[in-house]
C-alpha cells in the first residue's frame, strides 16, 4: 500500500459517509460500538480521521464496494489505525475509547450498551423498539427499528428509571454532554409524546443533561408544551422528504399523515423550543434531484427548522438494503448549498442544544459549516487507548 496525495476533509467526510468503509473481521470494533439497526437512517461506526469526528457506515451491502478500507491495529494499538483509498494510504484514525459504561449493568442484569449508546460525547438510546409501521405496507423504507431486538442488541421497551440510570453514569464517566431520545411510533395519536416526556423528565432529574426528542408529529401540538415542561430542549419532527410522491412510495405511514401536519408541527414546535432547536432528517438518495432537497432545506430553515441533511444508509434488515448509497457529488452538491443558508439564518449547528443537531457525527454538513463560521467543536480527538 502506498501514500496518496492529501485529500480534503470535505470531500473525505462525504465519500465516506457515502461509500462506507470496508473493516476486516480482525479489525472491527465489538458489536456494541457499532450502531446497526435502530429507528430511522442507521448503521454506523465512529471514528476519527485526521481531528474530525464521523460515523461511518460500516454494515451494508453496498459498503463491501466501497474504495475505503480501515486497517486497525497500528503500532499495537487495538483502537488506532490507517485508512486506506484504493489501496493509497488517506490518514490515521482512532476509535474513541471504549465508553466504560459499556461495562455496567442494571440491578437485574440489563448491559447499559443495550439500553443507551454513546455517540462521541452524546447519550443516544430508541426508547420504545416497537412501531405501528414495522412489518406493514406502512414500515419507512430505509427503517431497520426491528432488526435490533431480534438481534438480541436490545430490549423492547426502556423505562425512565433506566434511562436516568444510564444517563447519570455517562455524564459522570463518559463525559456524556447530552441525551437523545428517538422511539419507533407506539401509536397513531400522541405518537409516544407522553412516555417520552416522562422519560426525558427522569433523567433530566438524575443527570442533569439536556435532552433532545424525536418522535412523529402528535395529534395535539400542545405536547410540545408538556415535553418542554419535562425538561425536553429540542425536538426531532423527521420528514425526511418534501417530495410527495417519493414520502408516499419511501416513508407511507409518515405520508398518512401528510406534508401539511408536519409543517404545522414544526411552526408550533418552533414556538415552544425556539429557533433552530427543532430539526428535521432530509435524507439524500431517495431519488429527489439536488435542486429539490435544497429547496426542501430552505423551507424548514425558513420555518426556524435546521434539515439535518444525509446520505441515505441502505442498511441491512431495511427495505431498501439491496440499494446503492448516493454519489457523493450529489452530497457535496447540496451541502455546499445548504451550509450558506444556515449560516445566513443564524441557526449553525453550534447552537443547538442536544440531539443529532448538537452532535453532528452523522452528517458531514458541519465540516462544510465551518467554512461559514459554524461546526462541530469542543470536542478533541482521543489521544490514547
Ligand atoms: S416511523 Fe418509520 S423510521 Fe420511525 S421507527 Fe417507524 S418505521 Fe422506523
Amino acid at each position: 500500500m502506498s501514500t496518496s496525495a492529501p485529500i480534503d476533509v470535505r470531500t473525505l467526510a462525504v465519500e465516506l459517509q457515502s461509500l462506507g468503509v470496508r473493516t476486516r473481521a480482525e479489525s472491527r470494533p465489538p458489536r456494541e460500538e457499532l450502531r446497526a439497526g435502530g429507528a430511522g437512517p442507521s448503521d454506523a461506526g465512529f471514528i476519527w480521521i485526521e481531528g474530525t469526528p464521523l460515523t461511518v457506515p460500516v454494515h451494508g451491502d453496498y459498503v463491501s464496494s466501497s474504495p475505503y478500507e480501515l486497517v486497525l491495529g497500528s503500532n499495537g494499538h487495538a483502537r488506532r489505525g490507517t485508512l486506506y483509498r484504493d489501496g493509497e494510504e488517506v490518514g490515521r484514525v482512532t476509535m474513541p475509547p471504549r465508553p466504560k459504561i459499556y461495562e455496567l449493568e442494571t440491578a437485574d442484569g440489563v448491559p447499559y450498551w443495550k439500553i443507551a449508546l454513546m455517540h462521541m460525547d452524546s447519550l443516544a438510546s430508541t426508547v420504545m423498539q416497537r412501531c405501528v409501521y414495522w412489518g406493514t405496507h406502512e414500515q419507512c423504507h430505509f427503517c431497520a427499528i426491528g432488526t435490533s431486538l431480534q438481534a438480541g442488541r436490545t430490549v423492547p421497551t426502556k423505562t425512565p428509571e433506566m434511562l436516568a440510570e444510564v444517563a447519570e453514569a455517562a455524564a459522570r464517566l463518559d463525559g456524556a454532554k447530552d441525551v437523545t431520545l428517538t422511539t419507533g411510533t407506539p401509536n397513531r395519536t400522541d405518537r409516544g409524546a407522553a412516555y417520552m416526556a416522562k422519560c426525558a423528565a427522569a433523567i433530566r432529574n438524575r443527570s442533569g443533561l439536556p435532552v433532545q426528542v424525536q418522535i412523529e408529529p402528535p395529534d395535539e401540538f400542545s405536547w410540545f408544551e408538556h415535553l418542554a415542561e419535562s425538561g425536553v430542549e429540542a425536538l426531532g419532527l423527521h420528514l425526511e422528504t418534501f417530495d410527495e410522491e417519493i414520502l408516499a412510495r419511501i416513508a407511507p405511514g409518515k405520508h398518512a399523515q401528510g406534508v401539511d401536519h408536519y409543517l404545522a408541527a414544526w411552526d408550533a414546535a418552533v414556538e415552544v423550543f425556539g429557533h433552530g432547536q427543532v430539526s428535521t432528517y432530509l435524507i439524500i438518495g431517495l431519488g429527489e434531484s439536488v435542486e429539490s432537497i435544497v429547496a426542501g432545506c430552505k423551507a424548514a430553515i425558513d420555518r426556524g427548522v435546521y434539515p439535518f441533511v444525509v446520505p441515505l444508509r441502505p442498511g441491512p434488515g431495511s427495505i431498501l438494503s439491496g440499494e446503492a448509497p448516493p454519489d457523493p457529488e450529489r452530497v457535496q452538491a447540496v451541502y455546499d448549498a445548504v451550509a450558506p443558508l444556515i449560516a445566513d439564518a443564524d441557526m449553525l449547528s453550534q447552537n443547538a442544544r442536544a440531539g443529532c443537531v448538537r452532535c453532528q457525527a452523522c452528517s458531514a454538513l458541519s465540516t462544510f459549516e465551518r467554512l461559514h463560521g459554524g461546526g462541530r467543536s469542543g470536542i478533541e480527538p482521543p489521544t490514547a487507548d
